[in-house]
């Protein structure tokens, strides 16, 4: 089975309610979706969200870098070197992990569907269900409460509440949420690097002083800035998860090996694919960290992706993964089914989806 075709598409999805985090405002998913045939006629998927603010990936840097550059090193080699696609894959230019990421999981869901299995059974995993947390974008706190016990009054038992943008007054919104929900809802708190480290050990201390039960608090510092979140670690009980500090397995080494942070949090997007990714999930192992497996906004094709490689890595203990969830229809036939807070595997060979609207 060797690479035919390499062709580029865009899906347009609204969200329910519009995405909002310290760095940005997003009212709908808006990504390229990458096809690749096989010179056996079979099919694989991929998808790239342009999420310049954390990737640096735009659109137009998506489809150049697939179309000048991965497409012209890659045509004609055979699946089965899934390695050495790789490494041409990678090698052809640095830095574009959105592109490669999609390229990267369509090659994965070739490489399952010619062993006629699910994606995460090729990959050694035999998990059938996730269970993702929502978010709660970052809006006045009466909005941000409202929108947890939506949450919760759809069934989900983890929130994702993102802060970052007001210092000690993201406590008063936790707490406002923690009020609201009771103490069964696990809360996850991410500032998408809002706060200095000294702010963040403010912070999260007084989280802990009003005894928020916090399970974990999400890239509180810049992601340049190790040092500094090196020091909120050592210095709170709260566990800290890693996200846009990580995207290579280097970062995720120099984190582990130097306990910056107790969790990692991996995203396709990032490492530019599965192929990086397994690579951070052996270095977890070899650390003891457990991981997060997250997405960007980005539909059900790509978070697919990521949910089989949840499936198949125990070292992967949550997931946040509901891209699907917070888009107003599912345009793709197959895949894994996201029923609220669960997501559940099914046999179909590879990533699973059978099609995408841009190719009819
Ligand atoms: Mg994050």
């Amino acid at each position: 089975m060797r690479i035919e075709k390499i062709e580029l598409g865009e899906v347009t999805i609204p969200l329910i309610t519009p995405f909002k985090t310290a760095l940005r405002t997003v009212d709908a998913v808006n990504d390229i979706i990458v096809r690749i045939t096989a010179d056996d006629g079979s099919v694989g998927f991929g998808e790239a969200p342009p999420t310049a603010v954390i990737t640096g990936d735009t659109k137009g840097s998506i489809r150049c870098a697939i179309e000048d550059f991965i497409a012209p090193s890659i045509l004609g080699m055979y699946i089965a070197e899934l390695d050495a696609i790789e490494e041409k894959l990678r090698g052809c230019l640095v830095h574009n992990t959105s592109p490669k990421a999609a390229v990267d999981m369509a090659l994965y869901d070739l490489w399952a569907k010619a062993q006629d299995k699910p994606l995460f059974r090729a990959l050694g995993g035999s998990r059938r269900e996730l269970e993702t947390d929502v978010t709660v974008s970052l809006n006045p706190v009466d909005e941000m409460v409202a929108d947890s016990l939506r949450g919760v009054a759809d069934g989900f038992r983890i929130l994702k509440i993102k802060v970052g943008r007001e210092g000690l007054r993201d406590v008063e919104r936790v707490e406002a949420i923690r009020r609201a929900v009771g103490p069964d809802i696990r809360l996850r708190v991410d500032a998408n690097q809002g706060w200095t480290p000294d702010e963040s050990v403010r912070i999260i201390r007084a989280m802990e002083d009003r005894a928020l039960d916090i399970e974990l608090v999400e890239q509180p510092v810049k992601a340049a800035d190790i040092t500094g979140l090196h020091r909120v670690t050592e210095n709170v009980s709260t566990p800290i998860l890693a996200d846009e500090s990580v995207f290579t397995p280097e970062d995720a080494w120099r984190i582990m090996a130097m306990h910056s942070a107790d969790y990692v949090n991996i995203k396709l997007m990032k490492t530019g694919g599965i192929h990086e990714a397994l690579h951070i999930c052996r270095l977890a192992e070899q650390y003891g960290v457990q991981c997060m497996i997250g997405c960007m906004l980005e539909s059900k094709v790509s978070v697919s992706a990521a949910a089989h490689l949840a499936a198949a890595c125990e070292v992967i203990t949550m997931a946040d993964l509901d891209g699907p969830s917070l888009c107003r229809e599912d345009p793709y036939p197959g895949g894994p089914v996201y029923d609220g807070p669960i997501i559940r595997m099914t046999d179909d060979p590879g990533i699973g989806i059978k099609a995408a609207p841009c190719f009819l």
